[in-house]
């Protein structure tokens, strides 16, 4: 019997500095599978119509893949009007797709948006399955889990979910890099959160198991980073300080000091960056002795924890499963013990659902008493956003009190506050009224 032949397949991954670990791992995902001839292009989205035209002269398909958060939501959907319209001569050879946390967690409004398939969660399956499907000419997807389809075939078309896909292990076969691309960069050690924060999406895009990446994976990571002339290793995870314990919560003392001896090792002179940003540590468990284990190992010099409120019913409220005084501790233990460190940043919502003026107020106390145990001390000031997939994703988008707006100003005015929280105000908005345009259909399953 003749083989069929393959159809020829591009893919221009859309690529910001907000997304680029989520693609170098679905680069590092593609090249494992040596089943699959696909080219690979990394355009940014402004310069994506001219690199993607350049793709269809090669290919007979090209994939523009999207990756996004809700706080790029509008940019995306203007990105992907001008591309619709300026291919759609093209509409049956440029397939428009989209992943990520926000269209994970609202797949029917991300279809609503133009997008082809949407994919749910984890892409490091689904991705390679979708691609080796597409280069035959085969053009059913439904037995991929992982995806959202517009379902045609009815007279009304209706949101067709495909299952959810099953969660890789952080090993060898789903590399954090992608070698052969050079995606290389931060290296995410572990993936998942036993904590379920109600504005996060991270539990409900990669579960409550805390997955971790082997220790001697994690080294070979490094090992190719030095390799490319990396001066700086970092990391990718909910809690740097909960690496390779049982439960993924409760620090292992003993492991996590043999990892960063071994770590130190292979990154023969570089920086190991463990616990800076983009990592974090949940602030309960940042003990003296922690704090000194990081100022021994760690070239960490900006590091971030999370108190989001001062108002214990506030923290109450959103399951962070810590009390205030946790975080005045952590960040006097950082303080006190990591002479590296230039900055700790401590992440505040403002314009929390359900906030009474006193609960602001104590957020605003909390944040004065912050700043005063060291100018290091930063506010990383946020303002809440519904975020799609989590628990409070139905709730009013934030607006920032009176009094909490000029608390953030005189504390930026003296350096000890940066955030986004102005245009997050505007954002969260958006991301709101955008959802009341596109509510989930009846049919719909749960994320
Ligand atoms: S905010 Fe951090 S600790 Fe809380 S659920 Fe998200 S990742 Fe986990």
């Amino acid at each position: 019997m003749q083989r069929e032949k393959q159809i020829q397949l591009a893919v221009a991954f859309l690529a910001s500095d907000v997304n680029r670990f989520s693609i170098n791992a679905l680069t590092g995902a593609i090249e494992q599978d040596q089943t699959l001839e696909v080219t690979l292009a990394f355009p940014h989205p402004r310069d994506a119509q001219t690199e993607i035209a350049r793709l269809l002269t090669g290919a007979q398909i090209v994939v523009v893949a999207f990756s996004f958060m809700s706080s790029a939501l509008l940019f995306t959907r203007q990105v992907l009007e001008r591309l619709r319209a300026s291919f759609a001569r093209e509409r049956e050879r440029v397939l428009f797709v989209a992943g990520g946390p926000h269209a994970s967690g609202d797949a029917s409004g991300t279809l609503a948006m133009g997008f082809d398939v949407v994919f749910i969660g984890e892409g490091e399956r689904s991705f390679p399955a979708f691609l080796r499907t597409l280069t035959t000419s085969r053009r059913d997807f439904s037995d991929i889990p992982g995806l959202a389809i517009l379902d045609q075939k009815s007279d009304k078309p209706r949101v067709m979910r495909t299952g959810r896909a099953a969660p890789i292990e952080l090993d060898a076969r789903f590399p954090s890099i992608g070698l052969r691309h050079r995606r290389l960069g931060a290296i995410e050690i572990g993936r998942g959160c036993p904590h379920a924060c109600g504005f996060c999406q991270t539990p409900f895009l990669h579960g409550a198991r805390m997955r971790y990446r082997p220790l001697d994976n994690l080294l070979w990571h490094i090992e190719q980073l030095v390799k490319a002339g990396f001066k700086d290793i970092r990391f990718v995870t909910p809690d740097a300080l909960a690496y390779l314990s049982d439960d993924g919560v409760h620090p292992d003392y003993a492991r996590l000091e043999h990892a960063l001896k071994a770590m130190r090792e292979a990154a023969r002179g570089a920086k190991i960056k463990f616990g800076e940003f983009p990592s974090e540590m949940r602030p309960e468990y940042i003990t003296a002795d922690l704090a000194q284990l990081i100022d021994r190992y760690s070239d960490a010099a900006y590091v971030a924890i999370g108190a989001q409120s001062g108002s214990e019913r506030m923290l109450e409220a959103m399951h962070r499963e810590h009390d205030v005084s946790a975080v005045e501790l952590a960040v006097s233990h950082l303080v006190a013990h990591c002479r590296k460190l230039k900055k700790v940043y401590v992440d505040f919502i403002a314009g929390l659902p359900g906030e009474s003026a006193l609960d602001e107020a104590m957020s605003q106390q909390l944040m004065e008493r912050l700043v005063r145990i060291s100018p290091k001390v930063c506010i990383h000031s946020h303002t809440f956003m519904p975020l799609p997939g989590t628990p409070m994703q139905f709730m009013p988008p934030g607006s920032v009190g009176k009094t909490t707006r000029s608390t953030f100003e005189k504390l930026s005015r003296r350096g000890q506050e940066w955030g986004d929280w102005q245009q997050q105000e505007e954002i969260a908005h958006a991301i709101s009224a955008f959802r009341q345009e596109t509510r989930p259909q009846k049919n719909d399953g749960p994320l």
